[in-house]
């Protein structure tokens, strides 16, 4: 038996808000169509984002460019 609790879908509910990679121009701009589609009252694109920013890879971090 399944006792799990299913919050209801709100907008702009910051719950999924992963934190984009400030140096990372992809999750800047993710941040971004996500910040629109939340403007925008598109609660499932503005998770899609979310999503996309949450699986960004970001393999060697340390690695800059000037
Ligand atoms: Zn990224």
């Amino acid at each position: 038996m399944k006792t799990t609790m299913d919050p209801p879908i709100t907008l702009e509910l910051p719950l999924r808000d992963p934190d984009p990679v400030p140096d990372c121009g992809v999750c800047q701009a993710l941040a971004r169509q996500r910040a629109d589609a939340v403007a925008a009252g598109n609660s499932s694109r503005a998770t899609d984002c979310s999503v996309e920013i949450r699986n960004h890879p970001h393999p060697g971090r340390k690695r800059r460019r000037a």
